[in-house]
């Protein structure tokens, strides 16, 4: 390709609606253009990434067995019914874009396909002889993103490898898992990235089946909580630790007494002298249920820990059933305002007991009556401990659980675990932090939707059983984006061999040259013909001009036809180190191609 034939634009300043540098360079650059919010154009260069990305992804998933397809991106609502899945994904949770056809049939724009992938399995497998199968696509999702940002990091329309596996039994399930987990280490390995792969959530369905390919860097949204032993890294959503030692109470007999401004745990410790650990603080949480019902929620946990809302999230959902319901739709500590709408007293904010009555809640058909009661394992062990008296200004030291507080019925983890906090596999290791960028998730889904939607088959003893699954999503084009969100410098973007656009760039820095012409086109020819990508810089501008826009655009070889033709060489730069060297012209293509097979050999 000649620049000069190119649509090709690079702007000098940051765009500003961009926050991270990674949208920042894409745009400048030219490789994307925001069309609207959360939607973008992938102009010719970054479709080569692209392109590129997908074809390492396909390499790999196809190295495993499984096969490719595509699947319809317009999805009949009846599907996502079937799984119980529409309302919550069209309402409660908005993420799908919806609307209804000529013969007011409602229909779906695919956010995920397992619905689509279950009815095929569901006509098409029918014995275990046929199992295991694995299916995958690379195709356009849509998403209505609450906050789309970072350019193709959260778009509402984004590429994506997703892929459905099915199975006769754990074990082929797990074999399969095992093999994607490779099979992701080597496509983001292949790419030129750092990552870390990850224990992550797997919502209210549990199981240890789910692992997130982060991409290491500081703009990531996730927080990564990991051992420097390398044998603990989970999301923070999901990760466990040992807490702090819980210190002896000085408290040895049970009294009330008057703490007043202590609403906060901090208050608290100063105030009666004590550790937090000491401390049993119960928190106000409230949930609403798919089908509309506030359930209130308390927790009593150790004063010094946190509550991680993901691991509360998944043992209300747990519950959801007990209400008639499927999920929840919202979790939150209750505002003031809230708190008008169901309290029918005024309650005793920052000095709650374990056993504040339910009389606090009006109840209605909207509002349950009676609080769900969780304790969280830090709590349970604590004697002689401090907390609430349900009255303001007042605590009790000395209490003990089934003395005066009866210990709830369910005893859960859903504390948050935090850097520093000691590891459990070996209390020596502390954790660690860091950022990512969940680029890939794989997950073992068990019989999730072939249960809702009756996809069965016949096992070896001729009984029905659903099918077990499992799914694995990378995306495509926040990877991409990812790998400049990693390597980039003042100049602009430093693009991973493998995924870069082009190799290599000629950049004539005199238009007017003839003799630095023939050379140029001669070596864009013969590099191009050996299989080194090549663009040519035959634009009518100054070269410092060009050598800026090449290093913005990230190409990682560049080569110059200039003062050094007269000795029968040219300058190659390398645009990760910058180091340059002159190399004989005649040895340009087989050096270049040594370099670049180094770089992505697989
Ligand atoms: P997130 O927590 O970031 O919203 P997710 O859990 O919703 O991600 P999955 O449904 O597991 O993501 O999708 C698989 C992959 O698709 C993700 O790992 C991510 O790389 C990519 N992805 C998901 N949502 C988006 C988006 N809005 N824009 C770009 N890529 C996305
Ligand atoms: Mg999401």
């Amino acid at each position: 390709m000649r620049l000069s034939q190119m649509l090709f634009v690079t702007l000098r300043d940051d765009p500003a609606d961009a926050e991270i540098p990674s949208h920042k360079l894409l745009l400048r650059a030219g490789y994307i253009r925001r069309i609207g919010s959360g939607i973008y154009a992938y102009l010719p260069l970054m479709w080569r990434v692209l392109q590129k990305v997908s074809q390492i992804v396909r390499e790999e998933m196809n190295k495993t067995g499984a096969q490719e397809c595509l699947l319809p991106q317009i999805q009949p609502a009846e599907l996502w019914k079937e799984s119980g899945r529409w309302d919550t994904y069209t309402k409660a949770e908005g993420i799908m874009f919806s609307l209804i056809d000529r013969r007011e049939q409602q229909l779906g724009l695919g956010p995920t396909h397992e619905e689509v992938i279950t009815a095929v399995a569901r006509d098409m497998i029918r014995s275990y002889r046929q199992l295991p199968t694995h299916l995958y696509q690379i195709q356009t999702k849509f998403r209505d993103e609450i906050r789309p940002r970072f350019g193709l990091m959260r778009g509402r329309e984004f590429i994506m490898k997703d892929g459905y596996s099915f199975h006769a039994d754990e074990e082929s399930l797990k074999q399969t898992y095992q093999d994607m987990y490779q099979a992701y280490t080597n496509m983001l390995r292949r790419c030129g990235l750092a990552f870390r792969a990850v224990e992550a959530d797997s919502g209210a369905i549990g199981g240890s089946g789910s692992t997130e390919f982060m991409v290491l860097a500081d703009a990531g949204e996730d927080e990564v909580l990991y051992t420097e032993d390398g044998k603990y890294a989970a999301n923070v959503e999901k990760a466990v630790s040992l807490p702090a030692d819980t210190q002896t109470s000085p408290f040895t007999t049970f009294e009330k007494r008057e703490t007043p401004g202590t609403d906060t745990i901090e208050k608290l410790c100063n105030f009666l002298k004590c550790s937090p650990t000491q401390i049993v603080k119960n928190v106000l949480y409230q949930t609403v249920y798919d089908h509309g019902l506030t359930v209130l929620v308390l927790v009593n946990i150790r004063g010094d820990q946190e509550v991680n809302e993901v691991k509360l999230q998944n043992e209300l959902t747990k519950l959801a059933p007990q209400f008639n319901a499927k999920t929840i739709i919202s979790l939150s500590v209750p505002t003031n305002e809230m708190i008008e709408n169901w309290a029918a007293k005024s309650l005793p904010l920052g000095y709650i007991a374990p056993d504040l009555s339910d009389d606090y809640i009006a109840g209605n058909k909207q509002v349950n009556s009676k609080f769900v009661r969780f304790v969280d394992q830090t709590a349970v062990e604590l004697k002689n401990f401090v907390t609430g008296a349900n009255e303001s200004g007042f605590h009790v030291v000395g209490a003990n659980w089934n003395e005066q507080f009866k210990l709830p019925e369910l005893v859960v983890d859903i504390r948050k675990a935090k850097v520093g906090d000691r590891a459990v596999h070996d209390p020596t290791q502390t954790l660690q932090t860091a950022r990512g960028i969940e680029a890939g998730h794989i997950f073992q889904l068990g019989i999730k939707y072939s249960q809702a939607m009756g996809a069965t088959y016949t096992n070896e003893q001729g009984e029905e059983k659903p099918l077990l699954m499992g799914c694995y999503g990378v995306g495509v084009s926040r990877l991409a984006q990812s790998a400049v969100e990693q390597s980039y410098d003042k100049d602009g973007i430093i693009w991973p061999i493998a995924i870069a656009p082009y190799h290599a760039i000629v950049t004539i820095p005199n238009i007017k040259d003839a003799q630095q012409i023939e050379i140029a086109e001669k070596l864009y020819t013969e590099l191009n013909k050996a299989g080194v990508e090549t663009i040519l810089d035959d634009r009518d501008e100054r070269a410092g001009v060009k050598f800026k826009d090449a290093d913005l655009i990230g190409i990682p070889f560049r080569i110059v036809t200039g003062r050094a033709i007269a000795n029968g060489k040219v300058e190659v730069v390398k645009r990760a180190t910058r180091e340059s060297e002159e190399i004989a012209i005649e040895e340009i293509v087989n050096t270049l191609k040594q370099w670049i097979k180094q770089a992505t050999a697989a």
